[in-house]
């Protein structure tokens, strides 16, 4: 055994050193320059969208697209309860109070029809809604076949939170091209990484350059500092773009690495009884992560007794993201719930699955499973 195997550890190498190396030597050090602005077209143009905006976080790029569909104060907004907490922080930022949604159960993806009976319920209340974030979990889309449609009858933009599923596609489509506004995450542990960063992708032309305004402290166009509104520092630097940029022309490569470990996890517990990949089937995903779901009465094990048994040969495993519902910050918060969500956080747990895992590491792992499997029978 050598060294701690992680759940999604950075993938960098030679072409990021390079690029970073060049955004050095160039001299842009100071935050915006030529790598942001060709870091944004490529993005754009690889999620199909007209316009993208870097920015140093993918949360900075949520408070953004909330503010740039006119989310505010004595708004609900629909969200997720299946998500990390960021999507929920956003909308709090704006003043706007969060309402959360259950998921479907095989996918942990929101909720189509239990969304649907909310916005007829809030519309019945005169509560306006300000937008519906839907979250593309662990790299699969939402139901945007369902979703796009409700929400346009109700008048309700649609905001993606795409921030796992950046190289995803549903139907054809990228991920970060569903709704008004989307975002992604260049966080150290999503698919791509800028070590930090995010991206608000738009086909508003006006909503894209005033989402860059407010990113620059929402400075006016003179010489000396002027300001007629409270903006944000929230602009990605010149030297993370490059690395963004890298890391880009990696993305396919990334990707096919995380789905091969997809399938060879389905592989190992396709005979395992009370086992399921969580969102199986779903070509489009772009694998971010593998998640297994366990019903501990058919399996005879639990998903606690598998991490810790992975946790004693120093593998790192996580369960899915608790939900917002049961969390302290979100003590009292509205929500609709079926307990799909509570479940899954319960019975699933996610395997180590990123891109940088070598070869030893990866045998390391599924030993490891397969020591475990044969134990528990
Ligand atoms: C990672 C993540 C975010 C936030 O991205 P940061 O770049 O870490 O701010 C938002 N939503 C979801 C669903 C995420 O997984």
């Amino acid at each position: 055994m050598t060294g701690r195997v992680y759940l999604s550890a950075p993938d960098v190498g030679p072409v990021e050193e390079r690029y970073l190396l060049d955004a050095i030597r160039s001299g842009w050090v100071a935050p915006l320059g030529p790598s942001v602005d060709a870091f944004e077209r490529e993005v754009a143009e690889r999620a199909g969208v007209a316009h993208a905006v870097a920015v140093n976080s993918g949360t900075a790029a949520l408070h953004l697209a909330l503010l740039g569909v006119a989310v505010g104060p004595d708004d609900v907004v629909a969200v997720p309860t299946l998500t990390f907490v960021a999507t929920a922080n956003a909308v709090v930022y704006t003043g706007a109070e969060p309402v959360f949604v259950d998921c479907d159960p095989v996918t942990g993806n929101v909720d189509a029809e239990l969304l649907a009976d909310l916005l007829v319920r809030l519309r019945g209340e005169g509560r306006r809604v300000g937008a519906v974030v839907t979250v593309d979990l662990f790299g699969r889309c939402a139901d945007y076949a369902s979703i796009l449609p409700l929400c346009a009858d109700h008048g309700v933009p649609v905001v993606e939170d795409a921030a796992e599923a950046f190289g995803a596609t549903y139907r054809g489509a990228a991920a970060g091209s569903f709704g008004r506004a989307a975002v992604l995450s260049f966080n150290g542990n999503k698919i791509m990484t800028t070590s930090g960063g995010g991206m608000l992708l738009t086909g508003d032309a006006r909503l894209a350059s005033h989402a860059r305004y407010l990113a620059s402290q929402a400075r006016q166009p003179v010489a000396h500092y002027e300001h007629t509104d409270v903006g944000y520092n929230y602009r990605l630097s010149n030297v993370l773009a490059a690395l963004g940029r890298a890391q880009l022309r990696r993305l396919d490569e990334m990707i096919e690495r995380r789905r091969q470990l997809r399938d060879r996890y389905a592989k190992l517990l396709a005979g395992a009884s009370g086992v399921r990949i969580l969102g199986d089937g779903d070509d489009g995903a772009n694998c971010w992560l593998t998640s297994i779901v366990v019903d501990p009465d058919t399996a005879g094990w639990s998903v606690g007794q598998l991490a810790a048994h992975l946790a004693g040969r120093d593998i790192e495993t996580r369960p899915v993201w608790k939900p917002m519902h049961l969390q302290p910050a979100f003590a009292g918060a509205r929500a609709v719930l079926t307990g799909a969500a509570a479940r899954l956080f319960e019975t699933g747990l996610t395997l180590p699955s990123g891109s940088a895992l070598t070869a030893e590491q990866v045998d390391r792992v599924f030993i490891a499973i397969e020591d475990f499997l044969r134990g528990s029978r």
